[in-house]
């Protein structure tokens, strides 16, 4: 195993009946930007927190540069985490916020200083060192945080939903910093979040959670572009699910065509959202069930439908991607 490689083996934690992982495996190699995605309560968190020994291991282990870390206290471990809230101390300035584990640890004024110094200018944060907390944007807050979860040199930077309490507009610029600063750093990320698109458009690796396991573990395009099954499927969304003879099948809603002809399955238009480049079409397709197209604007509007209007809906056969059941 080489330094900085993760790997998780049959990783449990029970509290009291709730088992909220169950015997999770996974390895993430160094350098990976890997999220954990999962609906509200399959134990992404409970995964984080045991990674980063803020939660005791029910049984399993945690190998982390071929050192088994599992009961190792916090700081000793090379993982540091970046908490939701960002967590920063009100009184204290920028730089001593950063500087403060290092001080913890007993490293002398001047080091630590230069040491917080250096990471705050990698945030792009030097002009606001003896600025307090409370004086500083939320996303200046949140490189500040970065900062100081960075000064002891992780080998694993663990983050808690870090972006949930951005707005829209904010969430997407930090999401594009936080990837630029894993690239710069060269280590890994372990982010938790619920959002699809969050995932999406930073993983290299996404691990989709449920129910206390690991559904699926791969690339952000296997993830949606190839779901393993049902579960991975609708959570990931973008697809309509069937069932056929041989088992569930899902077809990408981008590859469904809808025609007026009258080859394909018969559907009626329930619904039409408008989303700028596409349009969402719900359909009606009766036993079948509901489904979704979603189709180039260009094309909605060179040929417009209407509600209740009845359709045919086709796609190719090498665009069925089977499901486990
Ligand atoms: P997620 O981060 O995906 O929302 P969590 O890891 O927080 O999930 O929780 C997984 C399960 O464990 C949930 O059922 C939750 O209620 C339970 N759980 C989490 N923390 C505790 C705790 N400290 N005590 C008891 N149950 C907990």
């Amino acid at each position: 195993m080489a330094t900085g490689d993760l790997e998780l083996a049959a990783l449990t934690k029970r509290y009291g009946d709730t088992t909220a992982v169950d015997a999770i495996d996974l390895k993430v190699p160094k350098g990976t930007y890997c999220c954990l995605l999962g609906p509200s309560g399959c134990g992404k968190s409970s995964t984080l927190r045991m990674i980063a020994g803020h939660e005791t291991v029910t049984s399993g282990d945690i190998v982390l540069s071929g050192q088994n870390i599992t009961d190792a206290p916090p700081a000793r471990r090379g993982t540091a985490m970046m908490f939701q809230n960002y967590a920063l101390f009100p009184h204290l300035s920028v730089i001593d916020n950063v500087a403060f584990s290092l001080k913890m640890k007993g490293v002398g004024k001047s080091e630590r200083r230069a040491r917080a110094g250096e990471l705050l200018e990698l945030v792009d944060m030097s002009a606001r060192a003896d600025r307090l907390p409370s004086q500083l944007s939320g996303g200046q807050q949140q490189r500040v945080a970065l900062a100081r979860a960075l000064v002891t040199d992780p080998q694993i930077l663990l983050l808690d939903e870090p972006l949930s309490a951005l707005d829209p507009f904010l969430r997407e610029r930090m999401r594009s910093e936080l990837k630029g600063f894993q690239r710069r750093l060269g280590i890994t990320f372990i982010h938790v979040t619920h959002s699809q698109d969050e995932a999406l458009a930073l993983a290299d690796l996404v691990i989709v959670m449920n129910d206390a396991t690991i559904q699926q573990a791969g690339t952000a395009r296997d993830v949606f572009d190839a779901p393993r099954n049902e579960f991975v499927a609708r959570f990931m969304g973008g697809h309509n699910i069937l069932q056929k003879d041989g088992g569930p099948v899902a077809v990408r809603a981008d590859r469904i065509a809808v025609g007026r002809g009258k080859a394909g399955l018969g559907a009626r238009l329930s619904g039409v959202e408008y989303l700028g480049t596409t349009v969402k079409l719900a359909l009606d397709a009766g036993a079948a069930g509901d489904l979704t197209a979603l189709v180039p604007d260009a094309a909605f509007f060179s040929d417009p439908l209407s509600l209740g209007d009845e359709v045919t809906l086709s796609w190719d056969a090498a665009d069925e991607h089977q499901l486990a059941g």
